[in-house]
């Protein structure tokens, strides 16, 4: 399988704290990774150090074989090759759904309207919203809101998707609609990292389980291991209060 995200030796600290411990992690293309640990072990921070929001003090980040530099023109054309989703959606509140998911390929990618808001909708039928093209986020549900997101980042065509607990701000009964749609990514293809606390989507979707502790990664094995026997007293700690 080809690498599409690779970090190596990556280290990171805020002030005395060292938030990322020599991190080393591949995700293949059309891989699902599943990032879990306690609050504060760094999931957050991979998220972000993996599309270079965060700068690192050592290592290296490459996506697909290609080294991401620390800033530049060359940085901000890779970056939207990744894209993210965060627990609070971020959607401009001013414009309509239609037009937020429009938004960055017409101003990134200078494509033309008609074609943009062609892929727009095509994106909101995929995650079950093509009837509320016109309506404004605020108008919306969480769970929809946050399907939205989902489409925006696929606007991009990016190479990847990273999910940072996308489904933590939601109300338990509008969980489901967003693991939904990333199953269906996940199954389409698309290679994903997602940092979550929903072990059903990590059993079913994923093909590796990372968990980490204390800004390193305890354990990389798969969800079937991972939940039967995991080896670290870390994990096991950990799954005892969870599940
Ligand atoms: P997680 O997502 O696993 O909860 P984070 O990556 O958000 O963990 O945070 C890891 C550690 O880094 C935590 O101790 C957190 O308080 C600290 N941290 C996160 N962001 C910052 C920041 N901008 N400045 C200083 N410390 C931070
Ligand atoms: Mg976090």
């Amino acid at each position: 399988m080809e690498a599409l995200i690779e970090l190596r030796g990556v280290n990171k600290h805020y002030g005395a704290l060292h938030v990322l411990k020599d991190i080393d992690l591949t995700v293949g293309r059309g891989e699902v990774v599943v990032v879990i640990g306690p609050s504060g072990s760094g999931k957050s921070t991979l998220c972000r150090t993996i599309n270079r929001l965060e700068t690192v003090e050592s290592g290296t980040i490459t996506l697909a074989g290609q080294p991401l530099p620390a800033e530049g023109k060359e940085l901000a054309r890779l970056r939207t090759e990744v894209g993210m989703v965060f627990q609070s959606f971020n959607l401009f509140a001013h414009k309509t759904v239609l037009a937020n998911v429009m938004l960055a390929p017409l101003k990134v990618r200078g494509k033309n309207r008609d074609e943009a808001e062609r892929r727009a909708r095509e994106l909101l039928e995929r995650v079950g919203l093509a009837d509320q093209a016109e309506k404004y986020p605020a108008q919306l549900s969480g769970g929809q809101q946050q399907r939205v997101a989902i489409a925006r980042a696929l606007a991009m065509d990016p190479q990847a998707l990273l999910f940072d607990e996308p489904t933590s701000a939601l109300d338990p009964e509008m969980i489901s609609e967003v693991l939904e749609v990333m199953q269906q990514l996940a199954q389409d293809g698309m290679t994903m990292v997602v940092v979550t606390h929903e072990m059903g989507f990590a059993r079913s979707a994923a093909n590796r389980v990372v968990f980490m502790a204390d800004g390193q990664i305890v354990e990389d094995r798969t969800p079937e291991e991972f939940f039967t026997a995991p080896e670290s007293d870390r994990a096991k700690d950990f799954l005892s209060k969870i599940l």
